[in-house]
């Protein structure tokens, strides 16, 4: 074992802070990664200050963050896939349980035993959960460590890990491709990166936003058009010609309105989760056999897809890089969507502190 420096919340009222927290020294199979950069994904904001009590409470300290890239410092003697110098990253997942029809399917996310990468049950004990990317190292079992595909910007490659996945792989599930019709609902963190894919997958793409003062970046993120939803002419005029609406709104909003721009066997996936159930009148659906789903992050397999798929159109992030030191700030203009599009922790800010 050894310790490494960490910014971490001792409750759910409390600022992240430094700290020292202990990291196991590589197994058989594990690498040591140094972080060089870490994305803030509104989930972190969630749990540190424990925001989603009924579901997964924060057992504190608690120390956020998975949309890791850095370098490899050191790896196991079995270790295959990665060796000291390689960059590498890490999302949303350390471990499963790697034998369940999930996980033998490469869908680790939907593993009944898996293990995310922070405030859960740590494997190998090494402290009471695990420890994300608010710190200097991660030391992570290789078969949940991505690689990262040369040239790409490393700040802006962190938050594929966990926006970048969460868009990308509902619109490969579903299809998105040249010639179909595809809409994207909110221009967030979330958002920028489903039109950025939709773009590049060669889907005509609409921007759906409530603020007409994000037309003009909605075009340059590769928007074909831009709709303003609140108004109700400009949505009629797209009623029934949409073959996948990807709505990444977490805010209540009327998904109606959505479900009948779908055309026949049309599909609307939510990546956003909004606090209160969504009304949906079943007529909607009824009438073209159109469906709602769901999707969360995406397999190792396919993490590792889209990472190469971005490799190979230069895409990343728009992201707004800070020392840790202002992570607390970053949190409060997260609350008020003050950032383009995702905030990324430059992690020489933690290095420069003295131990
Ligand atoms: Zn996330
Ligand atoms: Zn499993």
């Amino acid at each position: 074992m050894y310790k490494t420096k960490a910014y971490s919340a001792a409750s759910a009222t409390s600022p992240l802070a430094r700290t020292t927290i202990p990291r196991r020294d590589p197994t058989e199979r594990d690498v040591q990664i140094d972080i060089l950069f870490c994305g803030i994904c509104h989930s972190d904001l969630h749990q540190v200050r424990d925001e989603w009590k009924r579901v997964m409470p924060t057992i504190y300290q608690c120390v956020p963050g998975h949309e890791i890239v850095g370098r490899v410092t050191k790896v196991g003697p079995g270790v295959k896939k990665f060796k000291v110098g390689d960059l590498a990253a890490v999302g949303c997942m350390v471990d499963s349980d790697r034998t369940c029809p999930e996980c033998r399917e490469g869908m680790e996310q939907f593993c009944a035993n898996l293990t995310l990468t922070y405030n859960f049950p740590d494997r190998h004990e090494t402290a009471p959960v695990t420890y994300g990317g608010y710190s200097d190292s991660v030391v992570v079992d290789e078969n949940f460590v991505l690689r990262v595909p040369p040239k790409l910007d490393l700040a802006g490659t962190a938050p594929l890990l966990c926006a970048g996945i969460t868009t990308y792989s509902p619109m490969r599930h579903w299809g998105v491709s040249k010639g179909k019709k595809v809409g994207i609902v909110g221009l967030g963190g979330l958002g920028h990166m489903g039109v950025k894919f939709s773009h590049a997958m060669g889907a005509h793409t609409v921007v759906f936003t409530t603020s007409p003062s994000k037309v003009a970046d909605a075009r340059r993120l590769g928007a074909d058009e831009v709709v303003v939803s609140r108004n109700a002419d400009e949505m009629k005029k797209h009623a029934g010609s949409f073959d996948f609406i990807l709505d990444a709104v977490s805010a209540d909003h009327d998904i109606d309105a959505y479900l009948e721009l779908l055309t026949r066997d049309g599909n609307l996936t939510l990546v956003g989760a909004p606090e209160k159930p969504l009304g949906v009148s079943a007529f909607k659906l009824i009438f073209g056999r159109r469906s709602l789903s769901g999707s969360a992050i995406g397999g190792i397999a396919e993490t590792q897809e889209m990472l190469d798929f971005c490799g190979k159109h230069n895409i990343t992030s728009d992201v707004e890089v800070i020392p840790i030191q202002k992570v607390n700030e970053a949190y409060e203009r997260l609350l008020r969507s003050d950032v383009k599009y995702r905030f990324c922790i430059d992690m020489a800010s933690l290095k420069a502190e003295a131990s």
